[in-house]
């Protein structure tokens, strides 16, 4: 038998459903910040990630799934959402609207990764950018976005921890000075970082491996590096965001594992998660489009892993409001009789059309039987069509929940569902 492949999984009915509410509250929450949504194709030619990712990031140099199509074109399933979000802003001439262009994309992403609890090698995450503004009002307004998604699904025990890399002016100082801090220590580091070191020095801090975190503790600070523009456009952002009371850490060690960062990093995890608890991520990428060969228009982006916000719901045991459908079920009294099944099949259908979710048995269960199963499906009414009520022309109504049930006529029926479904009948 062939299973699914590592690293992914089906959701099934049942789980779906807080995949589809996750998500509706995600594009909820971006319309409300008038985001607007963008989709783009799941692969793109690998040359867009060299460049927009850049070269010397683990993403690129471990994770990718690359492959040549039949074309001999080379092919990268898209590992995050920014540099696909990038390519359309400049290949559909965004710039030429007026600015900022604020965009959303939701859906999958691929990454060859160990699989583990919360991390998968497709998985899902809200993207949204803001492209066009230096404003750092608009860092601000990233990171509100991000707090309120996550906070309005209930979760608690969030942290943001906050950051700015710096730019093209001061970043070169920056990474001398850590270059002179970890030389001496070069045998210390673990191999990944002993390559990193010449590479892309900065990833020295974001390393997980304790004896590099103990060394980076000791390591320079890139805040007390940042130019006069960096500084008080950090400045900036942190009254913003105290302002709007949104609560944060500094952390000079956060770099993030992309390249393309300048200015405000940041990253929100969650409580209990352990490895896992990065929930949310993002930071300003004032050369990207620039790099993407584009013409040079700032951006800002974040992302939220929406595997990690359904994980840290779990471990929170959070309900979610998921909205039940209002199911009607149609059961008739005898089974598989000719005249009742021709009556429960039309009423089948002007329920559907009429809007309503509708079901009725196809397998000739009892009454009883049926009732049963309309429970499992969670049905909210029951019509009950027997040969005297087929000769009355009425039909049973069953309230499920309260186990009450009165003879309705047939004619009378949708309009007094109507009526219930909009709480003014009993
Ligand atoms: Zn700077
Ligand atoms: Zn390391």
């Amino acid at each position: 038998m062939v299973i699914a492949p590592r690293g992914t999984k089906d959701l099934l009915p049942g789980e779906v459903e807080k995949w589809q509410f996750i998500e509706w509250v995600a594009r909820d929450i971006c319309e409300t910040y008038g985001f607007k949504e963008i989709r783009t194709p799941i692969f793109e030619y690998t040359e867009l990630f060299l460049r927009g990712i850049g070269d010397a990031t683990d993403i690129v140099q471990k994770e990718m799934y690359t492959f040549d199509d039949r074309g001999g074109r080379s092919i990268t399933l898209r590992p995050e959402g920014t540099a696909a979000v990038v390519r359309a802003y400049i290949e559909h001439h965004l710039d030429a609207q007026p600015q900022p262009v604020k965009l959303y994309c939701l859906g999958p992403m691929f990454r060859y990764d160990r699989p583990q609890a919360g991390r998968f090698r497709q998985f899902h995450q809200m993207d949204f950018e803001t492209f066009g503004s230096h404003d750092p009002a608009v860092d601000a307004e990233i990171i509100s976005c991000t707090w309120d998604y996550l906070t309005s699904l209930g979760l608690t025990g969030l942290h943001i921890e906050l950051n700015s890399v710096g730019c093209p002016d001061c970043r070169p100082g920056f990474t001398t000075a850590l270059k002179e801090y970890f030389r001496p220590r070069l045998d210390s580091l673990c191999g990944n970082c002993q390559v990193r070191l010449e590479q892309n020095p900065l990833r020295l801090l974001d390393c997980k491996v304790p004896q590099c975190r103990e060394l980076g503790a000791g390591a320079p600070a890139i805040t007390d590096h940042l130019c006069e523009a960096c500084s008080a456009h950090f400045e900036k952002v942190q009254q913003y965001l105290r302002l709007l009371e949104i609560p944060f850490h500094l952390n000079p060690g956060l770099v993030r594992g992309l390249d393309y960062y300048t200015h405000t990093a940041f990253e929100v995890t969650v409580e209990g998660l352990g490895a896992q608890s990065s929930v949310a991520g993002g930071g300003r990428y004032n050369n990207l489009v620039e790099d993407c060969g584009g013409p040079p228009v700032p951006g800002i982006g974040a992302a939220i892993g929406l595997e990690r916000v359904l994980l840290a719901l779990e471990h929170q045991q959070i309900e979610l409001p998921i909205p039940s459908a209002g199911l009607v079920f149609v059961a008739t009294t005898e089974a598989l009789s000719d005249p009742l099944e021709g009556a429960a099949l039309t009423l089948l259908m002007e329920l559907r059309r009429s809007g309503y979710a509708a079901e009725k048995d196809y397998a000739g269960r009892s009454l009883k039987a049926q009732m049963k199963q309309a429970g499992r499906l969670g049905a909210r009414w029951c019509v009950i069509i027997g040969p005297e009520e087929l000769d009355g022309h009425k039909v049973l109504l069953r309230d499920m929940s309260q186990g009450t049930q009165v003879s309705v006529p047939r004619q009378e029926l949708l309009e007094l569902l109507g009526r219930m479904q909009n709480g003014e009948a009993e």
